[in-house]
């Protein structure tokens, strides 16, 4: 009897042991059950109606830092990201979440615009800048960011100086090629600022941000200054926030590139709703915290609009002396209007 529960014990542990054993090596390790690892797939090959990701409200992957912010100051951030009434741009605007990469990296902080470390940053930022230390973007935090971020632009300090910079000679620029335009547009560019869009575009590709096959494709280059005139003078639309007669496009250092587009928009449509998807796209928060190493600054009321630094603007002309016409809305015809008074120069306005 004794030895027949002693056989019987050994061989439950014989079972478990060999059970063990048998669990270990055929189960399926956690991993190998995600599709990534068994089908990462090119990232540029994403399917092209990818959602977006959610809103910045959702704590991102780096948040660093356990400061307390002003009391309160998150949960009014978190409100008011989609509901501030304002006009940073001279047009009302709701909510500032479009503006959220950019704020965020002027303050330094990884955590969401409605989080705790975000409030305790700008808090940070705001003592550093003379401003109340309260924690929650508001107009008085724009109108301070805002102007440093035009004059980040050479291109703005040249244009606040009115004067308006010259363009390269056509056949000095290289041509972007066929799978770095979007639409089959011809794109020209500067030679060195193409080869960094190149190398900062790579480098976003490694990163995994390119969710959609046209994403940084270029759409517009460099823009020849008498076409651009004749468009001005035919439109009656280039002194606003999104044209001007003193195009940053005839540098040859300027790209509108495909960063994302909402359904039924085009990648340049200026449409509030538009710039959101933009903005709360992968790609230009990676190009918000990465572009600057490649030597790239963006006007921040196009996230599609970014200019290379690598390169002097070449010498220019006055802003007064170039064509005005379309430079003002008019209600007279064209022919015999009057010189109009140039408003470009008008310092740190932004425009592309
Ligand atoms: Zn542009």
């Amino acid at each position: 009897m004794r030895a027949l529960r002693r056989l019987l014990w050994g061989l439950g542990v014989l079972a478990l042991v060999v059970g063990a054993f048998w669990l270990w090596v055929v189960w399926p390790p956690w991993e190998a059950k995600s599709p990534q690892a068994t089908d990462p797939g090119p990232t540029f090959q994403a399917p092209v109606n990818a959602e977006s990701p959610p809103p910045l409200v959702a704590a991102p992957a780096l948040c660093v830092g356990s400061e307390a912010g002003p009391p309160g100051a998150a949960a009014a951030n978190a409100a008011s990201l989609s509901t501030l009434a304002w006009s940073p741009f001279g047009k009302p605007e709701t909510g500032w979440e479009i503006y959220a990469p950019r704020i965020a990296a002027e303050i330094g902080t990884s955590c969401a615009p409605g989080s705790d470390g975000f409030a305790a940053a700008l808090a940070r930022w705001q003592q550093t800048n003379k401003l109340a230390r309260t924690g929650v973007v508001d107009a008085a935090v724009f109108a301070v960011m805002l102007p440093r971020w035009h004059l980040a632009r050479p291109f703005v300090r040249v244009n606040r100086d009115g004067i308006c910079p010259g363009a390269p000679a056509e056949a000095s620029l290289a041509t972007a090629r066929s799978d770095e335009s979007y639409g089959g547009k011809t794109i020209q560019l500067r030679p060195a600022a193409l080869e960094a869009y190149r190398e900062m575009a790579a480098e976003a590709r490694a990163a995994g941000v390119l969710r959609r096959p046209e994403a940084l494709r270029i759409y517009s280059g460099f823009r020849a200054p008498d076409a651009d005139a004749q468009r001005c003078a035919r439109d009656r639309n280039c002194q606003g926030l999104i044209r001007t007669i003193c195009s940053a496009h005839r540098t040859g250092l300027a790209m509108d590139l495909f960063i994302d587009a909402a359904p039924g928009f085009g990648p340049d449509s200026s449409a509030d709703a538009n710039r959101l998807v933009m903005a709360r796209s992968p790609l230009y928060r990676w190009m918000v915290s990465n572009a600057g190493r490649f030597g790239f600054v963006n006007y921040v009321y196009e996230p599609w609009h970014w200019e290379w630094t690598g390169e002097a603007m070449l010498p220019g002309a006055p802003i007064a002396s170039l064509p005005q016409d379309g430079a003002e809305p008019v209600t007279e015809p064209l022919e015999g209007s009057t010189p109009r008074t140039p408003a470009a120069a008008s310092g740190a306005r932004g425009r592309r």
